[in-house]
C-alpha cells in the first residue's frame, strides 16, 4: 500500500526537511532569505549546503545541477559530481556554500538575442530559495535564476520573480486603503492545467515528422475522430491508467500537487489538473510535469505529445492558466467577499484585472506565441487570437449597474453605489461556464486559456502579473490622494468600467461574428506569431514593463528577437522534414503501389486482351497525377526554403514564413493526404491517423 503522505515530497528539501536537518540559527537565516529577500551570510550557505548534500546522498544523490529554464526549450541543467579528492588518493563528497549559491555553465550555446557579447561567453546561474531543491535521477537539483555577468536576464525564471515583486508591492499600497494592514504579502496563485497526447512509442518511431517537429505533417482524416466525444472524461485505457499512476507517484515525490487525471476531448488526449500554489512554484513544477510525463510515457512504451496540434482534424493541447492573487493572511483577493466593504474590494481587484488584460491584451497574445500555437488559437477547439473576458450573467449585470449609476439587483432595487454601506452581496457563484473565452472568470480566479501545451507558463504569468501592477499603481495613485475614499472609489471604478468594457464578451468566442463585432470593439487580433511578436517593443509597452522593473529594454528586445527566431527554425524544420517524407517515402510508396497495380494489369491482359482493367487503370492515373502534384509541391517548397536565406532580417523572415512558406506546406499536405486515402494501406509508408489515435491497447 502507498502512503501519499509519506510519498509526498520525499525528495524535496522542502521546510520540514530544513527543520530537521538544520540548526536553529541557520533554519531562521534561510527563512529570512527566502522571505524577505534578505543576503545569506557565508556561513549559513555553507551549513545549508552540507545539509542538503547530505540529505541528498542519503536519497541515492551523486552529482549536483543548477536547473534553469533558458529563454526557449524547457530547462537546462549541467551535472557536477560531489567528489573531490582527498589526500590519501581516494575521494570525499563536497558541496560549498558558493557551489550552492553561484554556478557558471559554459552558456554560450543558449539563446541569448543578442544580450551576450561572444567575449563573455559566460553566463552565471543564481540560487532561488524560493523554489525548494529536490532529487532526481540521482542529482541533487538546484532550481536557480540564469543572467549574463551584465546582469541581463537570460531566463524565464528572473522575470517571474520580478514581476511577482512588482505586484505585491502595488497590491500591498491597495490594501493598505482599505484597511488591511496585517497584510504582508501578495502573490499570484496559478494552477496550470495540462493537456497531451499518448501514442504508442513503437508507432511514434516510425514517423519522421513526430521524431523532428513534435506533430503530424502528413495524416489523412480517420474515418471516426472526436465527434462522438466517447473519449472526454470516458474509462482510461489499461495502459494509460498504468501510465497516470506512475506519473502521480513520480510528481508526488517531487512536491508536485498533481491532483486531476483525465481523458480529454480527441481521442488519446488526456489532461492533469495539479492543485494550484504560488506562480514561481508552479512554473518550476509545471516544467517538472511537463519532463516527468515523458520519461513516465517512455517507461510504459508510449511517447507523451506535448505539442499544441499533434494532429490536424482533432482538438490541440493548451494549458489552462488558473490565475488569482492570495494574501499571506489567506484572503484570496479575487472571491467576492461576505460584506459590502469586501465586495468594493474585491471589484477593485477585479476592475484592476480588466483594465489590465484590455491594455495589455497584445502582451497577452504574445505571451503564448509560438509556431505550434498558432495551428490551435483561432481554430475551432480553442480560444480565438482575439482577447477578450468573460464574466458571466451576474457580474457583468453588477458592473453594468455600476456603470450606469441604475439598480442592479431586480429584488433590493438599491442603487450600486459604492458608498460600500449600500452594495448588495452577490454570491459567489461559479455555475457560469463558457468554454470558448480566452480569458474566463469562474469564481475566484481568472482562467487564461491561449497558453500553449508546451509553452512555459512563466511568459504568461510575467505579463498578467505585471499588466495588474500598472492598473493597481495607477488605482494606489488616484485613490491614496483623494480626499474622500468612498466617492473616489465609486469613481474610479465606474470610469475604469466605462473605458474598458469593450474586452468583456460572454457569448461564443468561436463564431465568425464575434470576430467581426472584436474589430468594430477595436480589439487587436493579432493572428500569428510573426504578427504579434513584434508588439512586445512597442512603446507603451516598453515603458509600462520597465517602469516596473521586471525587464530592461534589452531584454524585451533579446525576447522578441528569441522568439521570433524560434519561429523561423520551427517551420523550418518542420518544412524540410515534410520535403524529405515526401521524397524518401511517399512518393517511392506511391509509386511502388502504381507499379503493383500496373503489374496486375498487364497480368491479366496478358491473359486476355480484352480485360477492361478500369480499377488498375483509373487508380494508377490518379495516383500518377498525385505523384506529379507533390513532386511539384515539394520542389517548389523546397526552393522557397532556399530562397529564405536571402531574406533580410528577422521580422521579415518569419513573414516570408507565415505568407510563403506555410501555405506551400498546407498544399504539400492535401496532395499527400488525397494519396494516403487511394493507396493500399500496406504500402503506406508509416502509421496512419486511425492506428496513431486509436492503436493504444
Ligand atoms: P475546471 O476549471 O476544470 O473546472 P477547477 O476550477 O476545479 O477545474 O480547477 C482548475 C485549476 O484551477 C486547478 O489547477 C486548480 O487548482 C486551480 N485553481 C482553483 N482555485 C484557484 C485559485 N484561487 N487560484 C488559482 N488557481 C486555482
Ligand atoms: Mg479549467
Amino acid at each position: 500500500m502507498m502512503n501519499v503522505p509519506e510519498l509526498f515530497g520525499s525528495m524535496v528539501f522542502d521546510d520540514r526537511m530544513m527543520k530537521a536537518r538544520l540548526s536553529a540559527n541557520v533554519y531562521n537565516s534561510l527563512q529570512q532569505t527566502i522571505n524577505q529577500g534578505k543576503k545569506l551570510e557565508s556561513g549559513v550557505a555553507n551549513a545549508v549546503a552540507d545539509a542538503m548534500k547530505e540529505w541528498a546522498i542519503s536519497l541515492g544523490a551523486t552529482h549536483f545541477t543548477h536547473w534553469f529554464q533558458p529563454m526557449t526549450g524547457i530547462t537546462a541543467e549541467k551535472h557536477d559530481s560531489f567528489i573531490s579528492p582527498a589526500p590519501d588518493g581516494r575521494v570525499i563528497m563536497e558541496f560549498s556554500g558558493k557551489e550552492l549559491i553561484k554556478g557558471e555553465p559554459d552558456a554560450s550555446s543558449f539563446p541569448n538575442g543578442g544580450l551576450r557579447a561572444t567575449f563573455e561567453a559566460r553566463g552565471y546561474t543564481t540560487w532561488d530559495p524560493t523554489s525548494y531543491a529536490f532529487v532526481k535521477d540521482n542529482t541533487l537539483y538546484i532550481p536557480t535564476a540564469f543572467c549574463s555577468y551584465g546582469g541581463h536576464a537570460l531566463d524565464k525564471k528572473t522575470p517571474l520573480l520580478r514581476s511577482m515583486q512588482a505586484l505585491n508591492k502595488q497590491a500591498l499600497r491597495v490594501l493598505k486603503l482599505f484597511g488591511n494592514a496585517d497584510v504582508r504579502r501578495v502573490t499570484p496563485s496559478v494552477g496550470p492545467e495540462q493537456e497531451y497526447f499518448l501514442v504508442d512509442q513503437a508507432m511514434y518511431g516510425k514517423r519522421k515528422d513526430l521524431i523532428y517537429t513534435g506533430r503530424t505533417l502528413f495524416g489523412a482524416k480517420p474515418p471516426k475522430g472526436q465527434e462522438l466525444d466517447d473519449h472526454y472524461f470516458g474509462t482510461i485505457k489499461p495502459r494509460v491508467a498504468a501510465f497516470m499512476a506512475e506519473l502521480d507517484e513520480e510528481l508526488w515525490k517531487l512536491g508536485v500537487l498533481a491532483k486531476t487525471e483525465h481523458n480529454e476531448v480527441a481521442p488519446a488526449q488526456h489532461e492533469l489538473a495539479p492543485i494550484y500554489t504560488t506562480a514561481n512554484l508552479a512554473t518550476d513544477h509545471n516544467q517538472l510535469t511537463m519532463e516527468v510525463m515523458q520519461k513516465v510515457a517512455a517507461k510504459h512504451g508510449m511517447v507523451c505529445l506535448l505539442h499544441e496540434k499533434p494532429f490536424a482534424g482533432v482538438n490541440g493541447s493548451g494549458k489552462h492558466n488558473n490565475w488569482s492573487l492570495s494574501t499571506d493572511t489567506g484572503m484570496n483577493l479575487l472571491s467576492p467577499g461576505d460584506t459590502p466593504y469586501e465586495n468594493a474590494q474585491f471589484l477593485l481587484f477585479l476592475v484592476a484585472v480588466i483594465k489590465a488584460v484590455d491594455d495589455y491584451q497584445d502582451l497577452l497574445r504574445l505571451s503564448v506565441a509560438s509556431a505550434g500555437n498558432d495551428h490551435r488559437l483561432g481554430a475551432n477547439e480553442a480560444p480565438p487570437a482575439v482577447v477578450s473576458m468573460f464574466l458571466g450573467d451576474e457580474l457583468t449585470a453588477i458592473l453594468e449597474a455600476i456603470e450606469t449609476d441604475t439598480p442592479y439587483s431586480a429584488a433590493e432595487k438599491t442603487q450600486m453605489k459604492l458608498g460600500v454601506h449600500t452594495l448588495p452581496r452577490f454570491a459567489r457563484d461559479t455555475t457560469d461556464r463558457n468554454r470558448t473565452s480566452p480569458f474566463a472568470f469562474t469564481g475566484n480566479k481568472f482562467e487564461f486559456r491561449m497558453v500553449g501545451s508546451s509553452d512555459s507558463i512563466a511568459c504568461c504569468n510575467i505579463m498578467l502579473n505585471t499588466a495588474v501592477a500598472e492598473s493597481l499603481k495607477q488605482f494606489a495613485d488616484e485613490l491614496e490622494g483623494a480626499d474622500n475614499f468612498e466617492s473616489s472609489l465609486h469613481a474610479l471604478i465606474q470610469k475604469t468600467i466605462k473605458a474598458h468594457k469593450r474586452i468583456i464578451f460572454n457569448g461564443n468566442g468561436y463564431e465568425d461574428a464575434w470576430l467581426e463585432e472584436a474589430a468594430r470593439r477595436g480589439l487587436s487580433n493579432l493572428r500569428t506569431t510573426p504578427d504579434c511578436v513584434p508588439h512586445m517593443l512597442d512603446k507603451k509597452n516598453v515603458e509600462m514593463l520597465t517602469s516596473h522593473k521586471v525587464y530592461t529594454a534589452a531584454e524585451l528586445e533579446a525576447r522578441c528577437e528569441i522568439l521570433m527566431e524560434n519561429y523561423c527554425k520551427v517551420v523550418r524544420i518542420e518544412a524540410l522534414t515534410m520535403v524529405d517524407m515526401v521524397q524518401k517515402d511517399i512518393l517511392p510508396a506511391v509509386e511502388a503501389y502504381s507499379a503493383a497495380l500496373s503489374g496486375a494489369a498487364a497480368t491479366k491482359l496478358a491473359l486476355d486482351t480484352d480485360t477492361p482493367c478500369n480499377y488498375e487503370k483509373k487508380l494508377v492515373k490518379k495516383l500518377s497525377a498525385l505523384a506529379d502534384q507533390m513532386d511539384d509541391k515539394a520542389e517548389k517548397l523546397s526552393l522557397a526554403i532556399v530562397k529564405l536565406k536571402m531574406v533580410d532580417g528577422i521580422e521579415e523572415e518569419s513573414a516570408t514564413i507565415r505568407d510563403e512558406i506555410l501555405p506551400r506546406m498546407n498544399e504539400l499536405r492535401v496532395a499527400a493526404d488525397e494519396a494516403e486515402t487511394v493507396t493500399a494501406a500496406k504500402y503506406w509508408p508509416f502509421p496512419t491517423y486511425g492506428e496513431l489515435l486509436f492503436g493504444l491497447k
